[in-house]
């Protein structure tokens, strides 16, 4: 692993971008070179009382060794008695959430290009045996040049076969996972057919208010698409939400090679993609190296969470 520790006295912390499960990320300058980085903030004491320390063991590592031009890049870690701190890139555009949000729908290259990027990280990941598991708008952030970073490693595991823990958002979760029959790898496939029908249709194919009937309309798996939903992009969709996981397009003997070779992606250079060489539709408006306009504002905290003794902090060997 390599040694990327860093001393909390050597950055500014600034506003928050972001709040998830253990705390808040904030922005934060580097005072030797007044570059900007993001801070993912861990609360030690909400860590052991929720019973997460694995959980976030295996983020630590798997966010140590992987690189990809559309994954969250991890530039440093420290920790005191009530924090853990991961300092990652500072991506300036916002989440993919709120751009389609504010979008509604968008046209199929669109979401093409956005799509084939996430192909591409699920591809990259699942070589290494990580399953992601936990896929939403929400943890897809856009850059400056338009494209896309994974962040939140949360629920990410290296999974050589199954795992059985239930973890994800309730509108993305696949079958297998609701009926705890283990699961691997083919999650992150049907999480991307949930993304791609949420971004052309701009709700998610198993809406509900109530939780309960979402996980019943999951497991009934029928998919209803609206009008005028491009044809081929229903195909792919199909062909990725289909409960038996063996013949989930993306599990099969081509693996992602299959998906990339669906007639939708026909018109996709995906040589051009991973060198970025092509134009985004969508470039956010980033004025400066601190602009935060991208994200949700924040009300400050002052709260600071118990400190850990020493004896008792798991991860005082970090
Ligand atoms: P997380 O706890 O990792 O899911 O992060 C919570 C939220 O913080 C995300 O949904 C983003 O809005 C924001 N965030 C996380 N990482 C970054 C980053 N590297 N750059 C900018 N914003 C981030």
């Amino acid at each position: 692993m390599q040694n990327k520790q860093v001393r909390l006295q050597d950055f500014e912390i600034l506003q928050t971008l972001g709040t998830g499960s253990f705390g808040r990320v904030r922005l934060a300058k580097q005072k030797s070179n007044s570059k900007h980085v993001a801070l993912k903030m861990l609360k030690k004491c909400e860590i052991l009382r929720l019973k997460q320390v694995d959980h976030i063991n295996s983020e630590f590592k798997i966010l140590h060794q992987i690189q990809h031009p559309f994954i969250i890049e991890l530039l440093g870690y420290t920790q005191d008695e009530r924090y853990l701190y991961f300092v990652l890139e500072y991506i300036q555009g916002g989440e993919l959430f709120t751009y389609l949000r504010n979008a509604g729908t968008i046209e199929n290259d669109e979401a093409q290009f956005y799509s084939a990027q996430i192909v591409l990280m699920f591809e990259y990941l699942h070589s290494k045996t990580i399953v992601y598991r936990d896929l939403k708008p929400e943890n897809l952030l856009i850059q400056q040049n338009g494209y896309l970073k994974l962040t939140d490693f949360g629920f990410a595991k290296v999974v050589e076969d199954h795992t059985y823990t239930l973890c994800g958002t309730p509108e993305y979760l696949a079958p297998e996972i609701l009926l705890n029959k283990g699961h691997g790898r083919p999650v992150d496939w049907w999480c991307l057919g949930i993304i791609i029908y949420e971004m052309l249709a701009g709700i998610d194919p198993f809406n509900d208010e109530d939780p309960m009937a979402i996980y019943q309309k999951i497991l009934k798996g029928k998919v209803k698409f609206p009008k005028n939903f491009d044809n081929d992009a229903k195909e792919l969709i199909k062909n990725l939400l289909v409960s038996d996981v063996s013949k989930r397009l993306g599990n099969l003997k081509n693996g992602a090679n299959d998906i990339k070779q669906h007639k939708w992606y026909q018109t996709l250079n995906w040589e051009s993609l991973i060198k970025k060489q092509i134009r985004p539709k969508y470039l956010p408006s980033v004025r400066t190296d601190d602009d935060t306009s991208n994200f949700a504002v924040y009300p400050d905290s002052t709260e600071l969470p118990d400190p850990i003794k020493q004896n008792d902090d798991p991860f005082r060997d970090w």
